[in-house]
């Protein structure tokens, strides 16, 4: 396969420089700034369709899509045209908008399992504030977690588990106290004797457990349908809420996100990521009893000075419409299966050790295997192999989110063609990795 033995990245490399004058690290989320991979950071120009061009000029086929939000790939023409009709009128008001009822009524009209909804700013915020709703539900502290499932950097989730007992967690980040990492378990994803014993000794104490459905921030650890629906039995019985992050699953898995697929009804749900279309939007969502205990129907309190920003609105709006077009789901999905089998058949004939998990139009590329569900069967050292996989995929023209932990995302953007294309480069990248 012909490429550009090496691509110029001057331009980036010195616009990085001079980030590092005004921000830490040089970047404003921190694995933008490509620690876990070699080389500078790209800064992007422009998006179109399934390709990035950075400000070298170099054109990339983009699985990042940023970070999930792009379901319909960059610069989406209705997305786009509605974003700017709305801000010509204008971008903040700090009061109520016709576009908020039109985004809220959209999404309520087709997810079967909520009833009401707050907007507000970042997927943080939302499980920040659906904590806090937890908690002033149930009257009870605790928070129930699992060891590989990222949901923001709230204080209280940035825990993992410590050594011996559940209770014993450690923060992950300094700044957090460790009075808030009391008030989180952390137990192991696909582990009924560890839920089963924390509910039985802290239920009393535990508002909410809180899951990635869909757990895809470190590696994509698919879980069995049977654990998800213990955890709903589970939570029942011990009078404990379930909370379902779906920042990343939301209407990326199907409209109805993780709940739908899997059929479960959570007891609050959140959302990021592409239900603002690109723009910074999130939400939190439950039955109606639950959202009444929320300010200023009830004592939860939670605002926002740009929550439901209108332009935003706009986005999400155009965005979630696209979704709902038959099929559209049907599409996205037998594309990803399709790109991902062509990749896995190669491996297999290559006796490469790489599996490639997938639902929906998200897949990981882990260099194993097993069947991976937890997060302590990734090994380290397949990062080295991410490592030179991610470097020769930016010599071929495919951008991956720059970590071996992260999954990849197709949008409705990515033609066949596309991503025909990319597979052939994902596979010539990985004879380099496995030294063939
Ligand atoms: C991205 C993500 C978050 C955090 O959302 P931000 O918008 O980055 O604050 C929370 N939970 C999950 C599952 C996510 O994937």
């Amino acid at each position: 396969m012909e490429f550009t033995n090496r691509i110029p990245r001057a331009t980036s490399a010195a616009l990085f420089d001079e980030a590092r004058q005004y921000f830490p690290g040089g970047v404003n989320s921190p694995v933008r700034a490509f620690k876990s991979v070699s080389g500078p950071p790209l800064f992007i120009r422009k998006g179109q369709g399934s390709r990035i061009t950075d400000e070298d000029g170099n054109q990339f086929i983009d699985f990042c899509c940023s970070w999930g939000p792009l379901i319909h790939g960059h610069n989406n023409d209705r997305i786009r045209e509605l974003v700017i009709e709305t801000v010509a009128n204008g971008a903040s008001f700090g009061a109520p908008t016709r576009l908020g009822n039109a985004l809220g009524k959209l999404i309520l009209d087709n997810h079967p399992y909520i009833e009401r909804m707050r907007f507000v700013c970042s997927g943080t915020e939302a499980v920040m504030s659906a904590l806090r709703l937890a908690r002033g539900v149930t009257g009870k502290n605790k928070v129930l977690k699992f060891e590989g499932c990222y949901h923001g950097h709230v204080d209280s989730l940035l825990v993992k588990a410590g050594s011996g007992l559940a209770t014993l967690s450690t923060s992950t980040s300094a700044g957090v106290p460790e009075s808030y990492a009391r008030e989180t378990i952390v137990i192991p994803l696909n582990d009924r004797e560890a839920l089963e014993q924390t509910l039985a000794e802290h239920g009393h104490d535990i508002a909410c457990i809180i899951v990635e459905p869909v757990p895809a921030n470190n590696g994509l650890l698919l879980q069995d349908a049977s654990f998800l629906q213990c955890l709903r039995l589970k939570a029942y019985k011990h009078n404990v809420l379930l909370i379902f992050d779906e920042v990343i699953s939301g209407f990326r898995v199907g409209f109805a996100g993780a709940a739908g697929r899997y059929g479960i009804q959570p007891d609050i749900l959140t959302f990021g990521k592409i239900i603002g279309g690109g723009f910074p939007v999130g939400a939190y969502a439950a039955s109606a009893e639950i959202m009444s205990h929320v300010a200023p129907d009830g004592p939860v309190y939670q605002a926002g000075t740009l929550a439901a920003n209108p332009v935003a609105m706009a986005a999400g709006f155009a965005s979630l419409e696209q979704c709902l077009v038959p099929g559209f789901y049907e599409d996205l999905e037998e594309k990803t299966a399709r790109f991902t089998a062509r990749i896995q058949t190669y491996c297999d004939q290559q006796d490469y050790t790489v599996t490639i998990p997938h639902i929906g139009s998200i897949f990981w590329i882990a260099f194993s295997r097993e069947q991976i569900q937890r997060a302590d069967q990734i090994e380290t050292a397949s990062m080295e192999k991410f490592k030179i996989f991610h470097h020769e995929l930016l010599q071929r023209g495919v951008y991956l989110g720059p970590s071996g932990y992260e999954v990849g995302f197709i949008s409705a953007a990515h033609t066949e063609a596309d991503l025909e294309e990319a597979a052939t480069h994902l596979c010539a990248a990985l004879d380099v990795v496995f030294g063939n």
